[in-house]
């Protein structure tokens, strides 16, 4: 159904000429993205203040874009799928470039940005994008985990939670947050929802992206400051086996 929809407005949005003037106010994407603004805007620094994410380093651009595919998703899906912003607004499929440097996709041959990327662009939606591709990598690492369920009310699995860890780490970050702060509200909202069960796959997610447990922020008011970092905290390395102790069976 959503696909005809889509088909019957190109049609008739074809202006004369051959030329095509698709209104970006029907994209889904798009109208996922400018509401995003709302939620990140009123979740973060606490129920009485809207004006939290005006630092450099805020990542507000990147909770829109990522509310956008999570919306979009399907169950057929995978995560290594590139997806763009913006396509339909375009003219492209929904696997084109859209409006960001790189489709979104858990394929680093596809999107490869990391945290370091932040230093060759300060502009809001090229350090949002960042932001969204590491928080759409935890999406997918859920849903290897948790699977899918196209119900956001009541479904638990990968998806849902990864919802649900996402919105309350908004509300626990604090304002003007850096990318390591919302990181680690994220962790805190694992804590406080599953009891911190996913704390190992969150780690390993963001320390893919640059952002592990050696990254540093600098100043959450500066973006391009950052320090990348790829590992992960001592206590989620897999422990090696004890050697076998075979002279207590003699
Ligand atoms: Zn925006």
């Amino acid at each position: 159904m959503q696909h005809l929809a889509v088909q019957e407005l190109t049609e008739h949005l074809i202006l004369p000429f051959g030329a095509v003037d698709i209104d970006g106010s029907f994209d889904n994407g798009i109208i996922t993205h400018e509401y995003g603004h709302g939620v990140s805007n009123r979740l973060t620094g606490g129920p009485n203040n809207s004006n939290c994410l005006n630092n450099g380093e805020q990542a507000g651009e990147g909770w829109s874009d990522w509310l956008a595919i999570m919306f979009t998703q399907e169950a057929g899906d995978a995560g290594a799928d590139a997806r763009g912003v913006g396509t339909f607004a375009l003219g492209e499929p929904n696997n084109g470039p859209g409006i960001r440097r790189y489709p979104y996709s858990t394929d680093m041959g596809i999107n490869p940005e990391t945290y370091g990327l932040l230093a060759q662009s300060s502009e809001v939606h090229d350090v949002g994008e960042v932001w969204c591709t590491v928080l759409w990598d935890l999406n997918w690492a859920l849903r290897d985990l948790s699977g899918f369920d196209p119900d956001w009310i009541n479904g638990t699995s990968g998806n849902n939670i990864t919802m649900a860890l996402v919105m309350e780490g908004m509300k626990l970050q604090p304002c003007g947050p850096g990318f390591l702060d919302g990181r680690d509200a994220i962790l805190l909202a694992d804590d406080n929802l599953y009891g911190g069960i996913h704390k190992c796959l969150i780690w390993d997610v963001f320390a893919r992206r640059g952002m592990g447990y050696l990254a540093d922020q600098g100043s959450a008011n500066t973006a391009g400051d950052e320090t990348e970092d790829f590992s992960i905290p001592p206590f989620c390395q897999i422990p090696v086996a004890p050697p076998v102790l075979n002279f207590l069976q003699t």
